[in-house]
């Protein structure tokens, strides 16, 4: 039976991550995205089991104790973890799944899954990331804020991964990321 693959995409907010990750998974059947639990609240057009588990601290903490969880992290100013079983289904189905996750999850992983496949995905300036955080349009002053005081931090933590792709163009980066996705099937 194939052990699968599981693919990590990371990099600070507001880079382009979850564009490209639907874009992923709109023509790659194998990959699974894997919903992650988060005690941030829901941003206009969130669904509940689409974007996110929207739960409370309380819950989450639980999820922590009862090990649930294959990895979380704090970010700015919440709870984001990866539940366990569903990473565990999709591997036993022989599908790939695919994270979407910040850096400190992202080393996490490489310590659970060595052969995960990395990648990081880096703004072509702070800039232009400050300019796409806003031009979303979904964060609070105060959330963008806290979201570029990490950026500089993240960026340079991009040395640690083997695969780094600056999204400037959309669809050239899609095109890498496949291509580094696909290039090291199993
Ligand atoms: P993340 O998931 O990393 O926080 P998003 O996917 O939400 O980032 O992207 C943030 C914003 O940047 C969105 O408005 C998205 O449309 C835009 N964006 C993504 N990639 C590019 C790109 N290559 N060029 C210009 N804008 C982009
Ligand atoms: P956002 O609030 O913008 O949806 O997410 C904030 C950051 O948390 C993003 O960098 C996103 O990739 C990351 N994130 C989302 N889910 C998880 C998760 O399960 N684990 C970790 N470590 N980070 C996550």
């Amino acid at each position: 039976m194939s052990t699968g693959k599981l693919i990590v995409i990371t990099g600070p907010s507001g880079v382009g991550k979850g564009t490209i990750v639907r874009s992923l998974l709109a023509s790659n059947p194998r990959l699974s995205l894997s919903i992650s639990a988060t005690t941030r609240k829901p941003r206009p057009g969130e669904i509940e089991g689409r974007d996110y588990y929207f739960v409370d601290r309380h819950k989450f903490e639980l999820m922590i104790e009862n090990d649930k969880l294959l990895e979380w992290a704090e970010y700015a100013g919440n709870y984001y973890g990866t539940p366990k079983d569903k990473v565990e289904k999709t591997i036993t189905l022989g599908k790939w799944p695919l994270l979407e996750i910040e850096i400190v999850g992202a080393r996490a992983i490489k310590q659970i899954y060595p052969s995960a496949l990395r990648i990081f995905i880096l703004p072509p300036s702070l800039a232009e990331l400050e300019r796409r955080l806003r031009s979303r349009g979904k964060d609070s002053e105060e959330a963008i804020i806290r979201r570029l005081a990490r950026a500089e931090a993240e960026i340079s933590a991009s040395q640690e991964f083997a695969h780094c792709i600056i999204n400037d163009d959309l669809s050239k980066t899609i095109k890498k990321v496949e291509e580094i996705i696909f290039s090291n099937a199993t």
